[in-house]
């Protein structure tokens, strides 16, 4: 096996679980390439030799690893994602058990999932065009202050600090947002309107119901209430109902499709799976990248399928799971 892995070490807390994980994966006659990003690095250079691995590992958070992740679409190359980031959403989202072990054991089996990817674009205050992709969710309004207001204390608080920025933000700005999804427009009122490839969030909620990686279709989520406390409601009614099936969500509409433009009435600030972008924006577009993602998954995963004995790269039985 030849692997690929690509380790962000600004990413979270500074954990070296990607190291115990090298050490699980590598058997005799294997390499390994560890490439460790500086800062600044470019998403694109950082995995532009990745067509030559059997296995490419992206350790970092959840904006590390969407970033990496786009510049890896349509490779046909098995992508394991890491979890060393705060939050971790997506790897959450692809729910396969977590410890480095079993991703170790994950790789060797070698089964994938071929996952949606969202691709958005829009012209900053400057007038300078951005396009990027995105895994999770991206989305204007105050989702966006409060990953802003979030960020000095992220490393010290985990995700206590979006928790702290909310109650301390109680007021965010409410905009009028023009909602065209396949052609059809929907004018909304409401502090957030978000596209979300995937919409599990912290505590298994998911904030809508049956939003899912792989039905090739991203859905528009807006949020319709003025204050902080009206948007504990719905995270309150979904630690009761972490699926949304039984009671829904108040002040939560959605929609379903492939091509997305929103324009809102105020220049608000927009963020990419968790990152903010610099400046404000008036409008964005989004589409959909269909299973554009070849993703590592294991049996617990909703997208894995069942165990049948299977390994590509071989040697998975050796690797013990954690006691
Ligand atoms: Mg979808």
């Amino acid at each position: 096996m030849r692997a690929l892995i690509v380790h962000n070490p600004r990413s979270g807390f500074g954990s070296d679980a990607i190291f115990q994980f090298e050490r699980a994966l590598l058997q005799a006659g294997d390499e390994c390439v560890m490439r460790v990003l500086t800062d600044d690095f470019v998403a694109r250079e950082a995995v532009s030799d990745a067509a030559g691995f059997d296995v490419v590992v992206l350790s970092g958070g959840d904006g590390t690893i969407s970033s990496l992740l786009y510049e890896l679409r349509d490779l046909s190359v098995p992508v394991c994602a890491f979890p060393s980031g705060t939050a971790n959403l997506l790897c959450s989202n692809l729910g396969n058990a977590p410890e480095p072990f079993a991703l170790a054991r994950a790789c060797r089996i070698g089964k994938t999932a071929a996952l949606d990817l969202g691709e958005i674009s829009w012209a900053s205050d400057d007038g300078e065009e951005h396009t990027t992709g995105f895994a999770l969710m991206s989305g204007t309004g105050f989702d966006a202050q409060l990953m802003q207001a979030a960020l000095p204390n992220k490393a010290i608080m985990g995700q206590a600090a979006y928790f702290a920025a909310a109650l301390a933000n109680p007021r965010p700005t409410v905009a009028r947002f023009s909602i065209t999804v396949d052609g059809e427009t929907h004018e909304r009122e409401g502090i957030t309107c978000l596209v979300a490839n995937t919409a599990t969030i912290q505590g298994d909620i998911q904030i809508i119901p049956d939003c899912r990686m792989d039905d090739g279709l991203l859905d528009v989520i807006v949020v319709e209430t003025s204050d902080a406390a009206q948007l504990l409601k719905p995270l309150a009614v979904g630690l009761l109902d972490r699926s949304g099936h039984a009671v829904g969500r108040p002040h939560i509409e959605s929609f379903r499709g492939r091509e997305i433009k929103i324009v809102s009435s105020v220049p608000v600030p927009l963020e990419v799976d968790g990152d903010v972008a610099p400046g404000l924006v008036s409008s964005y577009e989004a589409r959909v990248l269909p299973r554009a993602a070849q993703l590592v998954v294991d049996p617990m995963s909703p997208y894995g399928t069942a165990d049948d004995g299977s390994s590509r790269f071989g040697g998975s039985d050796v690797i013990a799971y954690p006691k």
